[in-house]
């Protein structure tokens, strides 16, 4: 296909309804019949990336490749695509004006009025078509954080309208909005889809597709009537009713016709039938397992739903490839101490401890680690998880008193995890830490050689603190030994305990690349361990 062409997502009538997952489903469907295509998401808010945010304002930052911490749906369109993202599919407003400005400094502008319009929304679009050229993509599927009517989000509407009436129809609107259902009268309501279009309308974009999310089935009548009042077909009027698991939405959007009504518009010939079945087997195993088993997740946002989503998904993959569920049982970090720690984890077939930032909820992940340890309970850790379980280790079994790592304790007398070298020169916190992909070499004979099958791995990083080398003799001989190192700057990335069954912990995160069509090898094993451990002590 000789010219990209650019599909928006919008939003409204109100926020979280989906547009990441009906965005990622609709790429999912149209790469299954041979299109090239990618996924980009522009953020509303003025910080340059949300790095520098805390979960409980944005949920887990999400990594790429390249480094960039970007919004946590690109692990979504990753997830599901298995296109790899990178800091060219997430662009905020900050970083919009951020160029912008540096533009008018280095006298580009000169002479000029620097505005809204025509500067800070050719910016935006530069970036949108940007990406569509930069690799030949037949499609760009560009989604627009926030709900249509937020101030913060007119530029990005405006670069829309603006790009609709420059391209025609290489240019296609997607408005994903929510039909309640009032259950004292019964009904499906259209007025909240009505109103919101009328929104769009008033920035000047008519959109092309309705999505409507609900809990209720739409009858014809329903979608009659919103296409009517929003001026689209009613084939066009598509639902996107409430379901078990986000790995349905592909499915429901195959059988609604998202991808053929989007293609008839931009009068793109249907290539072939869409290629499903492996998704469609994911989807089997997922809801047909042959068992279960109980991992607890330790860490200290786990009332929040989003701020591990890149763990939970991974767990959701790992199980299906087991064909064995996975119970993801949250346990809050601060709640675990000498007295609840039995209580708490005993009935888990395997312990997972999370990442993190700061000392809140740090000794109730250390005594997880020691009775995971002890009792010889399968234990995955991953980068505050594995730090923490350098220090548990340091503390209990090498009788290092008060060890711990420089970010929570600068003064303590065994600082076994340690800020990097290169790190103490840093004073500025925006995109500074270790981040994006490192290569790693693992040692034969360790339980990692064996889950990856492969001595040379890359995988990906978000911290600034290290194991510190000084320690690395003492603890090797006593049987915690380093089992993945980076070469060139010669770091711990990997850690196993010889005597245990499966003791894993990882500086990196595994998480930023499991997919669906690539279950991440670390979490597929680990499951597996817990399975062979709920065998065993279920006898
Ligand atoms: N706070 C730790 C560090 O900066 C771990 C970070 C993480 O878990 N992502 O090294």
């Amino acid at each position: 296909m000789a010219e990209t062409r650019y599909i928006f997502t919008t939003g409204g009538v109100a926020s979280s309804l989906g547009k990441g997952i009906i965005s990622s489903s609709l790429a999912k469907l149209l790469i299954s019949r041979g299109f090239r295509v990618a996924i980009q998401k522009l953020d509303p808010y003025i910080n340059i990336d949300p790095g520098t945010l805390n979960p409980y304002e944005h949920g887990e930052c999400f990594v790429t490749d390249d480094g960039a911490e970007t919004d946590l749906d690109l692990g979504h369109y990753e997830r599901f695509t298995n296109v790899r993202t990178s800091q060219a599919n997430n662009v905020t407003t900050g970083r919009i004006y951020q160029a912008v400005i540096d533009k008018e400094r280095r006298g580009d502008y000169l002479g000029e009025t620097v505005q809204v319009i025509p500067h800070i929304t050719d910016e935006i679009k530069n970036r949108i078509q940007l990406l569509g050229s930069s690799s030949n993509y037949d499609f760009v599927i560009t989604e627009i954080g926030g709900t249509v009517g937020d101030i913060e989000s007119l530029p990005y509407i405006e670069s829309v309208r603006q790009m609709k009436w420059e391209l025609g129809n290489r240019c296609l609107v997607i408005h994903l909005t929510l039909v309640p259902y009032l259950a004292s009268s019964g009904e499906l309501k259209t007025k909240p889809t009505q109103h919101s279009v009328k929104m769009l309308l008033e920035s000047g974009v008519q959109p092309d597709v309705i999505v409507c999310r609900t809990e209720k089935h739409l009858t014809q009548a329903i979608r009659n009537k919103i296409a009517l009042f929003c001026n689209v077909n009613p084939s066009a009027v598509i639902e996107s009713i409430d379901v078990e698991t986000i790995y349905d939405v592909p499915m429901l959007m195959r059988d609604e016709k998202l991808d053929q009504v989007v293609l008839e518009k931009m009068q793109v010939p249907i290539r072939k039938q869409h290629d499903l079945k492996h998704w469609e087997q994911f989807l089997h195993k997922l809801k047909n397992p042959i068992g279960e088993v109980n991992i607890g997740l330790v860490g200290k946002y786990v009332e929040l739903r989003d701020a591990y989503k890149s763990i939970t998904e991974s767990f959701i993959h790992a199980g299906a490839e087991n064909q064995y569920k996975v119970n993801l049982i949250m346990i809050h970090s601060e709640s675990i101490n000498e007295s609840t720690c039995k209580h708490l984890l005993k009935d888990l077939d395997g312990i997972l401890v999370a990442p993190g930032f700061g000392e809140r909820g740090i000794e109730g992940k250390i005594i997880a680690i020691r009775f995971a340890r002890e009792n010889k309970i399968p234990f995955f850790g991953i980068c505050l998880g594995m730090q923490c379980a350098v220090i548990e280790f340091g503390r209990n079994v090498l009788g290092y008193k008060d060890a711990h790592s420089t970010e929570m304790n600068p003064a303590t007398p065994y600082p076994v995890i340690d800020i990097m070298e290169a790190q103490k020169k840093i004073d500025k916190k925006g995109g500074t830490m270790r981040l994006g992909s490192y290569p790693c070499t693992i040692s034969p004979k360790s339980i990692v050689s064996e889950v990856y099958n492969t001595t040379e791995i890359v995988e990906r990083h978000r911290h600034r603190f290290e194991f510190n080398n000084a320690y690395i003799t003492e603890y090797e001989k006593v049987g915690m030994v380093p089992v993945g190192i980076n070469n060139q700057n010669n770091l711990v990335e990997i850690i196993e305990l010889r005597d245990h069954p499966w003791f894993v912990a990882v500086q990196f995160h595994p998480e930023y690349k499991s997919t669906v069509a690539s279950p991440h090898p670390l979490f597929v094993h680990f499951v597996k361990a817990t399975i062979q451990y709920k065998k065993v002590h279920s006898k």
